[in-house]
């Protein structure tokens, strides 16, 4: 059987670009949990719904289809939006409706049936501790906020996606991870049976071969059942 690989961490940590790189070497799929909470928000700014009521946000989500296909796209109610969803004005309405509770209940709902299967890499925020609290590995990433607003800006740019200097971003970030950390409902926490890796020196095949070889034990056991 396949194991379930859970990621979780601050902001720009490089949860996605690990999982994508791991998910080509183990044959898995990547779920990027952060572009539910994205479409959500962007969804609700374009209908002027506050971030902040919970009973309409969540009336929206009854009505909203998001599919994160296996190449990495990101498709809200049939519409591709996923560089729009990156834009830095999404990223903190992200983090606003994200403290909702209802909302995160309908989204983690949808997470969890999409991982039954198992084979996936998840990341986000709760993925260890509310999402997948059953993953085989989890892992908890981080990397100091200089390294992490570079490596954001750099991802920008390279994207076409508009977005401001290295200090605005690294001030975003902060203030995105603070809200993310001290939010009432599922706030940001290392899970007490994740393993903690500090990317900020790091190369991503050295982050890959790390937890690959976290990994390792359950896909022996993988090979020898098939
Ligand atoms: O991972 P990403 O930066 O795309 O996530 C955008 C926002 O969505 C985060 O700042 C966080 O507030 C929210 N989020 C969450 N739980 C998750 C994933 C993302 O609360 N599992």
């Amino acid at each position: 059987m396949k194991i379930n690989i859970a990621i979780d961490g601050p902001s720009a940590a490089g949860k996605s670009t690990i999982a994508q790189n791991l998910c080509k070497r183990l044959g898995y799929v990547h779920l990027d949990t952060g572009a539910m909470y994205r479409c959500t928000a962007l969804k609700a700014l374009e209908k002027k719904i506050p971030l902040s009521d919970e009973e309409k946000v969540c009336e929206m989500l009854k009505d909203t289809e998001i599919v994160l296909t296996p190449d990495g796209r990101v498709i809200l109610d049939g519409r591709d939006v996923t560089s729009e969803i990156r834009q830095d004005h999404v990223s903190m309405a992200a983090s606003d409706v994200s403290k909702l509770q209802n909302v995160r209940k309908d989204l983690v709902k949808r997470q969890q049936e999409m991982a039954k299967a198992r084979g996936f890499i998840m990341d986000g925020r709760d993925i260890g501790t509310v999402v997948l609290t059953d993953a085989e590995v989890k892992i908890y990433m981080t990397a100091s906020a200089h390294a992490r607003a570079l490596r954001r800006l750099l991802q920008n740019q390279e994207a076409g996606i508009e977005t401001g200097d290295l200090e605005s971003i690294e001030k975003e970030i902060e203030a995105r991870d603070y809200q993310d950390m001290h939010r009432e409902f599922s706030p940001l926490v290392k899970a007490e049976d994740a393993v903690e890796i500090d990317t900020s020196d790091l190369t991503i095949e050295e982050v890959c071969d790390k937890i690959y070889h976290l990994a390792e034990p359950y896909l022996s056991m993988q090979e020898k059942e098939s």
